[in-house]
């Protein structure tokens, strides 16, 4: 998709985001015109069937779509996590069947790993067969997700663990669905429901890699570095309507105004100087898979910078704004919703202390991050 078109995907939604928060639906529009310009297949290299090498493109995509719409940016942000997870755990056949479809079909995926007390078991009832049994929460998407992977305690003659499989399309209208208790401040139309897997039957081929491989390092928490870039965007839009709001009223050759502008554009571009960055030892460490812990305390630590600007530009934002702000239909009184709720993200202390550990573990914090021994290999 050439950056013109790219650009215009994302102000029609932006612009859509607006009717589609007052009217509390799921961002069908959008996601019609994502699948119509073939973003959900963009990531797939259709020669090797896995994933193009190099993340900076995607990671652009995802800084635009939160700038646009939060909703659709965590929407997009699942079906891109849950590519990945199928890059590396899935076998080649398991590849090729499923990029093919969604290459084919554009169909929506996600990633559903939160869960209550009354979580997910994946039982073996027969050689090949398992029984799935319990729900998923925060499953964003809902029944628009046309194939979600999830996660259980696998229990089989073999094994027991924490295993990934995907429910196949035609079984996915058996997953039952409760949106009673998805009420949140911001979100809504991310449809983030709570979804009931019991009595559906599945394949071993419908099984994803093996125990345990859905947190194997990096992989599961250096893939914060996708919100962060959701965030980010949005956090960009918060300046640009600052921006917008302070020239269109007048407010602009005020002194204080000036300096909260400042900062706010300072804050953004420090961000953005983070996720380029982190985005470059992402691909590094893809190149030659080595420094691990160093890749992953550089990414908790641009996830927690990118948390403290968002929060910091809000707060700028509605000093600067005033009550305009907070108030409907001015499009900073959704992004502040949305951005309050999405930034309640997994464990953002543990991040912060990990970061903290590595830096201590090493003798010499004047080379913690450095790696440019290593070479991107393009797909
Ligand atoms: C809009 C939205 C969409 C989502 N979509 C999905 C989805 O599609 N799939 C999915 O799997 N999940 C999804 N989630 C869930 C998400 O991944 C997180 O699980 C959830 O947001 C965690 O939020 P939390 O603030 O309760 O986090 P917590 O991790 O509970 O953090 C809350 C606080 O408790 C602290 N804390 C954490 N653990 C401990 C501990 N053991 N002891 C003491 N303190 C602790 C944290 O540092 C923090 O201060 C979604 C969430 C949102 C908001």
């Amino acid at each position: 998709m050439d950056d013109n078109s790219l650009h215009y995907l994302v102000e029609k939604i932006r612009i859509q985001a607006q009717i589609t928060d007052l009217q509390e639906l799921f961002p069908h529009k959008e996601l019609g015109w994502i699948r119509d310009s073939q973003l959900l297949s963009m990531p797939i290299c259709s020669q090797t069937m896995g994933l193009r090498k190099g993340s900076s493109q995607l990671i652009d995509v995802l800084k635009l779509m939160g700038g646009a719409s939060l909703p659709v940016g965590r929407i997009y942000e699942g079906h891109v996590n849950a590519l990945q997870l199928i890059n590396v755990y899935a076998d080649q056949e398991q590849k090729n069947t499923l990029f093919s479809d969604i290459i084919n079909r554009q169909l929506l995926l996600g990633v559903w790993n939160t869960q209550q007390a009354d979580g997910v078991v994946i039982r073996q009832i027969e050689e090949g067969k398992y029984r799935l049994e319990g729900c998923k929460t925060f499953c964003s998407g809902g029944h628009w997700i046309q194939l979600p992977m999830i996660t259980g305690q696998l229990i089989s003659k073999q094994t027991n663990g924490w295993q990934m499989c995907i429910i196949p399309l035609e079984k996915v209208k058996r997953i039952s669905v409760d949106s009673s208790g998805w009420k949140p401040l911001g979100m809504r139309a991310s449809a983030s429901y709570k979804m009931d897997f019991t009595g559906i039957v599945i394949d071993r081929n419908d099984l994803i890699g093996q125990v345990s491989d859905y947190y194997r390092q990096p992989y599961f928490s250096a893939g914060a570095l996708r919100f962060a870039a959701v965030q980010l965007g949005a956090v960009q839009m918060i300046l640009q309507e600052t921006h917008r709001f302070l020239k269109d009223s007048g407010r602009a050759d005020d002194t204080f105004q000036k300096i909260r502008i400042a900062e706010m554009a300072t804050l953004v571009e420090t961000g953005n100087l983070w996720v380029s960055r982190a985005t470059v030892l992402t691909d590094l460490w893809q190149g030659a898979c080595r420094h691990t812990e160093s890749l992953l305390a550089y990414v908790n630590m641009t996830r927690s910078v990118i948390a403290e600007t968002c929060i910091r530009c809000m707060d700028l934002a509605e000093r600067s704004v005033g009550i305009s702000a907070l108030m409907q239909p001015h499009p900073l009184e959704r992004i502040h919703r949305d951005l309050t709720t999405y930034l309640k993200q997994p464990a953002p202390d543990a991040a912060v202390l990990s970061t903290g550990t590595y830096v201590l573990n090493q003798q010499d914090v004047n080379s913690m991050w450095a790696d440019s021994d290593c070479s991107i290999r393009p797909c």
